[in-house]
């Protein structure tokens, strides 16, 4: 069995496959870590529990995965050897990192040295690893990293126009995130569509919380939204998205704000929230941008915007578009949004069934109209699996 983790700073989420991918066996979120109000959700066999219960830290969350997937009610293993493999989600891999890779002590030392990168995130990813080799000693682990996948992009789109020894001496460039979902999805996407996914041009929306596009060219990404840091490109729950770094320097300057509160106004208070004035939640904020908020409206407006002039300058980049894929909470779940997004795209050839557009998710991926150029598919997206499926391949 194949056992996937991903762990956050308060969070850890694991779910565990049959040896050959094809079945979630058991799955499970620990939220709250080290707060007021935390829990723990398993679910197998079709038998679901929810416990909340004090959980001061990782150590104390992985013990209880462990007692979850070890309890007797459940019937999931009896032995931790019964897990052949188990692969982490990592989120930064600087550029050291250009695929996944075998857990060994020298990638250990590596990925410490990433920290820098993602001060947030990386500790909570490597303190997973090291739970597991503690708990599981002996189980070969897996690193899948959320910037491997950028790892392609030539230099005209990784390297900013700064200082060139920003980029030399500090890596200082941009990096993109969420490349596991993306390469999941452009991959699924190009089974659906029947294709080599080398001989398709397409452009990845991601857009969930976080928001990535991506240009992925013959399979692999050339260029993405997100760039050193997850604030900007297109405007996400809370985050602004592109803008002038000038307003930056006019905010501390002249305003007196401080580093730190200007740092929060760009990951915290800005984007859906920051505009609406209502919420992070595109569900709500759509909700109330049809029932008249103008607010909400104009958060909606500058999201889909946003996303329209990302993929028009992705075509560009790529000199065509084959396919344009639709994946994570919003991409998956708001035809509104697809709908905003796509009209206005005509003249790339983008045309979408707008009764299909509605009713994607019984099953539908494919909601091109008849006569459009461009494949427009909603695909769902699995960065757990693709993890799987790496440490599959990397572990046999
Ligand atoms: P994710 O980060 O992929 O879990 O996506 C979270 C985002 O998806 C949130 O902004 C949710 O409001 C949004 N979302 C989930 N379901 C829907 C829906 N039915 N319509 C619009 N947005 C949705």
């Amino acid at each position: 069995m194949i056992l996937t983790i991903n762990c956050g700073s308060s969070s850890l989420k694991y779910r565990l496959f049959s040896k050959d991918l094809d079945k979630v066996i058991a799955s499970g979120l620990i939220a709250r870590i080290g707060e007021e109000g935390a829990y723990c959700e398993h679910q197998a066999h079709e038998r679901r529990a929810q416990l909340h219960q004090p959980i001061p830290d990782q150590d104390a969350a992985f013990d209880i995965m462990a007692d979850n997937l070890m309890h007797s009610e459940f019937a999931v293993i009896e032995n931790p050897r019964e897990i052949s493999a188990i692969g982490h989600r990592a989120v930064h891999g600087g550029d050291v990192f250009v695929e996944s890779t075998l857990v060994t002590e020298s990638v250990m030392e590596q990925l410490n040295s990433c920290i820098r990168f993602a001060p947030l995130h990386n500790p909570a990813n490597i303190a997973g690893i090291e739970e597991c080799q503690k708990k599981f000693p002996g189980i070969p682990n897996v690193v899948v990293f959320d910037t491997a996948f950028h790892q392609t992009m030539p230099p005209e789109a990784h390297i900013y126009a700064l200082p060139y020894d920003l980029y030399e001496r500090h890596g200082v460039r941009r990096y993109g995130f969420h490349g596991t979902s993306c390469r999941y999805v452009a991959q699924a996407a190009a089974d659906m569509l029947n294709r080599p996914v080398e001989d398709l041009s397409m452009v990845v929306c991601h857009l969930g919380n976080g928001v990535t596009i991506d240009a992925v060219k013959g399979g692999k990404s050339v260029d993405t939204s997100l760039g050193f840091g997850t604030f900007c490109g297109i405007s996400m729950g809370t985050r602004a998205g592109d803008f002038d770094p000038a307003i930056i320097f006019h905010l501390v300057k002249e305003l007196g704000m401080s580093i730190e509160e200007v740092e929060a106004i760009c990951y915290k208070k800005s984007g859906l929230l920051g505009v609406s004035g209502v919420s992070n939640d595109m569900r709500e904020v759509e909700q109330r941008a049809a029932e008249g908020d103008k607010r909400c409206a104009l958060a909606l407006e500058i999201f889909v915007y946003h996303i329209r002039k990302m993929i028009g300058s992705y075509a560009a980049a790529m000199n065509g578009l084959d396919a344009l894929v639709f994946t994570a909470g919003i991409g998956e779940n708001s035809a509104t949004v697809r709908s905003k997004v796509c009209a206005g795209l005509g003249v790339l050839g983008v045309h979408i069934d707008e009764g299909i557009n509605e009713i994607v998710r019984d099953g539908h991926p494919n909601i091109s109209a008849a006569d459009a150029r461009v494949a427009t598919l909603v695909v769902p997206t699995d960065e757990e699996r693709m993890i799987a499926i790496d440490t599959v391949a990397l572990v046999h």
